[in-house]
């Protein structure tokens, strides 16, 4: 996935007339793996909706990275823990109610 997404990465700056591309793959002990499982309003091009909550099957919720409908620059796992409560409050909502 790396050489993968390193030479897609070169291929980005070549089209944009970079004079040097400068990698740092062998450096990078980190990843940060996110979507599969994006969350969005259109059932055609997400898996879950903004509550991370599945558009096939409404009592399967999705609590992680693969939520993320795109990678920003910065570390993510904040932004997972943020996602994760809104949706406990969420979930217990509906579980209250009786709706799932
Ligand atoms: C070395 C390193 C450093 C990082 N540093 C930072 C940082 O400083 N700041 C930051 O924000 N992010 C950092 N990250 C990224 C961050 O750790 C991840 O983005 C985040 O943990 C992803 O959370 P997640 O819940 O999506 O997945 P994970 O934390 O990977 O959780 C997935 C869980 O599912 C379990 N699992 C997998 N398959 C199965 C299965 N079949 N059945 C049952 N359980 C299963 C795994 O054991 C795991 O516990 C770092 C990542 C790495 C590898």
């Amino acid at each position: 996935m790396k050489a993968y997404a390193l030479e897609k990465g070169k291929a980005v700056y070549r089209a944009l007339q970079a004079k040097k591309v400068h990698t740092m793959v062998d450096v990078l002990p980190a990843t940060h793996n996110m979507g599969t499982a994006r969350m969005g309003k259109d059932p055609s091009t997400s898996v879950c909706n903004s509550w991370g909550q599945t558009h096939d099957i409404p009592n399967l919720f999705v609590s992680d990275g693969s939520l993320f409908p795109t990678v920003g620059c910065e570390n993510p796992t904040l932004t997972i823990v943020a996602l994760v409560l809104r949706q406990a409050d969420y979930l217990s909502g509906l579980l209250n109610h009786g709706e799932i």
